[in-house]
């Protein structure tokens, strides 16, 4: 469905107060934490209406979707986020036209997408994406797997890591959703008193980024709280 400028705008300044009322909260700088606009299933005039309110980061999931929309907003200071689950026959078109991927779950997908960043262009940022909970169809590392992983990501040449995703099942309430948080800040905390050095918790959406921020998040990825339903609710 396609939201209208004028909510669009009221939408955005709500969150924007949201994100900057609970890192307040939490004794953090607002500053420090990134708000990642989740347009996948929204029409290229979205974009374009957010970018005019000044958001910057746009996050997608699925690149065919993307590509076209990226071509048609045509506005080269935006940052597109690839935060889907990867086909290893799309790294090719994620690394040349994302500036980050959250949802790297594998060492092969990040040796591709390595090999495949154009050269011309800046290091592609990559998030390690950790299954907190183990669910089946969704992707993440174990935890468990995630230090060797990291290390091996880590000595890429064309990628640079800059810390961990997570997408954990819905919780009831704040307490449940901030444990859960919390376990990937520590995971964090663990790999960079490893000699890892990593600054991004990518963490939070509509439901829940409250919560994150509480646990230390440093991008956001919200959707359905800026742009409305998406066709697909269950879409995520
Ligand atoms: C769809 C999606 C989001 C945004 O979800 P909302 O609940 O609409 O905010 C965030 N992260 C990932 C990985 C998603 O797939």
């Amino acid at each position: 469905m396609l939201i209208s400028p004028q909510k669009l705008a009221v939408n955005v300044t709500e969150i924007r107060s949201r994100i900057d009322a609970a890192a307040t909260a939490a004794g953090r700088d607002p500053a420090m934490v990134n708000l990642i606009a989740v347009s996948k299933s929204q029409p290229a005039e979205s974009v374009r209406v957010a970018a005019t309110l000044g958001v910057t980061d746009f996050g997608e999931n699925y690149v065919q979707e993307a590509l076209a929309k990226i071509a048609d907003v045509g506005d080269p200071k935006l940052i597109w986020h690839f935060i889907g689950r990867i086909q290893t026959n799309k790294t090719r078109e994620i690394a040349q036209h994302f500036a980050w991927v959250h949802s790297v779950d594998r060492i092969a997908v990040a040796r591709r997408l390595s090999e495949q960043r154009p050269f011309h262009a800046a290091p592609l940022n990559l998030c390690l994406q950790v299954a907190l909970v183990a669910e089946p169809n969704k992707g993440g590392l174990p935890p468990a797997a995630l230090a060797e992983t990291a290390a091996r990501v880590a000595d890429l040449p064309r990628v640079r890591l800059r810390g961990l995703m997570c997408v954990p099942p819905i919780e009831p309430n704040l307490e449940a959703q901030m444990g859960m948080f919390s376990r990937l800040a520590v995971l964090l905390a663990e790999l960079n008193a490893d000699g890892i050095a990593l600054d991004t918790l990518s963490m939070g959406m509509s439901a829940d980024f409250e919560a994150a921020i509480a646990a230390g998040a440093t991008q956001v990825r919200i959707g359905t709280a800026l742009f409305g339903e998406r066709r697909d609710p269950l879409d995520r």
